[in-house]
Formats: C-alpha cells, sequence, structure tokens
C-alpha cells in the first residue's frame, strides 16, 4: 500500500511510515491538507518527549481506561487523522469498552464523513455514527461544522475520548457536562489544558497500549476503577510531561550534539 520505501536503517524510519500513512489517508479522502499541518505540529512535540511513550502518558492512559469503564455511555469521536493512522486500534478500544464510534471532522464533507466510515467499516467496525443525517443534533457554543453531533453519540455521551481535537470543541464539550479525554502531543495546547484526561502520547503508540490496558483492566472492581479515577490529577500530568521536555532538553544541551 505505501508508495514509499524506507530502508529498514533509516534513524527517522518509524516517523516517515506515520507520515507514509497520513499520505496514504489524504490520498484516500480521509486527511485534509491541514490535517497534515496539524501532523507536523505533533511530530515536533513528539521530537522534544523522545518519541516514547512516558510515565505521565501511562498514567493518563489509566485513568482514560478507568473513565471508560466506568462511563454509562461512552463514545470515540474520529477525525481524519486518527482514522488514517490508527483504524484498527480505534474499532477494538470501542469493542472492549463498548463505547459508540462517532466521525465528527472540522472540515466536513458528506464524502469525507462516508469514506472514513467506509474505512472504519473495513477495520471492523459495525456501527459508525455522525455519517450524513444522523449528525443531526448540535453541541451548543460551536459555530463550526464540528457542533454537528450524533443524538445517539457525542450529544448523550458521558464520557468522550477525542484522540486529536481542537480545543474550541473540547471546552464545548466540557461545559456539556461530558468527560473529556484527549490525546495530544502538545501539552500546551488548548485541547491539552481543557481536558479532563490528557494522554500526552502519539495516537499510534496511545491507542495500541490502550487497547491492551483496557484488557487488563476489565478485570479490576469498579471501586478500584473509582479510586483510579479519583486519584488522578491532569494538572499534575501537564506539569510532568513539560518537566520532562525541559530535563531532557536540559541534559542534551550538554552533550555533543554533531553527528559527524
Ligand atoms: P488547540 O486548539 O488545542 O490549541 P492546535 O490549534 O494547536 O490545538 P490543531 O491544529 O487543532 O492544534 O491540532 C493539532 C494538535 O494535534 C496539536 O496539538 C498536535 O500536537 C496534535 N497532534 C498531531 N498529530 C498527533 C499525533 N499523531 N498524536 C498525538 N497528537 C497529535
Amino acid at each position: 500500500m505505501f508508495t514509499l520505501w524506507i530502508p529498514p536503517s533509516h534513524p527517522r524510519r518509524e516517523s516517515l511510515l506515520i507520515r507514509e500513512r497520513l499520505v496514504e489517508g489524504f490520498k484516500r479522502g480521509l486527511v485534509v491538507p491541514e490535517g497534515l499541518i496539524a501532523h507536523g505540529r505533533g511530530e515536533c512535540f513528539d521530537y522534544l518527549i523522545g518519541e516514547s511513550t512516558q510515565p505521565f502518558a501511562h498514567r493518563a492512559i489509566e485513568a482514560a481506561i478507568a473513565a471508560l469503564l466506568l462511563a454509562k455511555h461512552p463514545v470515540i469521536s474520529v477525525n481524519g487523522n486518527t482514522a488514517a493512522l490508527v483504524p484498527g486500534e480505534i474499532v477494538e478500544l470501542a469493542r472492549e469498552v463498548n463505547a459508540k464510534i462517532e466521525v465528527n471532522l472540522f472540515y466536513r464533507t458528506r464524502e469525507r464523513e462516508e469514506a472514513i466510515a467506509k474505512w472504519l467499516r473495513e477495520h471492523g467496525a459495525l456501527e459508525v455514527l455522525g455519517v450524513g443525517e444522523d449528525a443531526s443534533a448540535t453541541i451548543p457554543e460551536l459555530f463550526s461544522e464540528r457542533r454537528r453531533v450524533s443524538p445517539r453519540g457525542i450529544l448523550i455521551a458521558d464520557v468522550v475520548l477525542v484522540p486529536l481535537e481542537d480545543g474550541d470543541r473540547t471546552e464545548a464539550l466540557r461545559k456539556m457536562g461530558k468527560t473529556v479525554i484527549a490525546i495530544d502531543l502538545n501539552p500546551l495546547s488548548r485541547t491539552a489544558r481543557a481536558a479532563n484526561i490528557t494522554i500526552v502520547d502519539n495516537v499510534v503508540r496511545a491507542l495500541p497500549l490502550m487497547v491492551e490496558r483496557t484488557r487488563e483492566m476489565k478485570k479490576a472492581s469498579k471501586s478500584d476503577l473509582e479510586h483510579i479515577l479519583r486519584s488522578y490529577d491532569n494538572n499534575k500530568v501537564l506539569q510532568e510531561a513539560l518537566r520532562h521536555i525541559l530535563s531532557r532538553l536540559s541534559e542534551l544541551s550538554q552533550t555533543k550534539l554533531t553527528l559527524l
């Protein structure tokens, strides 16, 4: 499927392969050009974080799973980039936590909604909400096309997982009283700061981990899950993410950086 061949020894291989997935998604009509730019911003933060899942992300993942497992109406909101990068994992996670999957796009067109829904169905989704007339309800205070949601999905959800969201919508969902879980590599974005739980990690690493951890955590009791959620502090997690970047840069700034 990939059009680009990257030598196995290439030091930036993983990152280039992820880019290729987005380019493929763009060609399939899932991703918009703006999505490619958004990915670039994420890549920059991934570089700073060290391109691996850090303890603060593991803690956020645990709290996120607890929230999803305790939810009455959990929903996973999917945009073009998420669909292009982790379609199978979205479907698996939805199945594990019994969540609905809803397409929600900033640049909404019927073709793109349908292309994403079809892509998710090809990866095993039985039902995809938010396509066409199904997105008939609206989120108050939002003016973009992202205000349109499904009355069977995000409108009635108590917990919404929004991988790769924008700040306005995160804030609007919070104002509606929903618990919002974001996955965002930038600990300073409005999304990261407005969410209840922020997983500061790349979606390509976070989603498979979430599926794996959910399978383990499903065995936990309701009171254990409630305890995890009660003792979680998102502000601390964001501060830790920043401190991690700070100490990493501080260490790097004292080492030899030139390669040759
Ligand atoms: P906000 O409105 O929250 O301040 P923004 O305007 O900075 O967001 P957007 O363009 O809406 O950002 O979306 C891009 C966001 O998604 C960035 O914060 C970026 O760090 C994050 N991002 C991009 N790709 C990934 C990825 N693969 N995994 C996790 N986060 C990502």
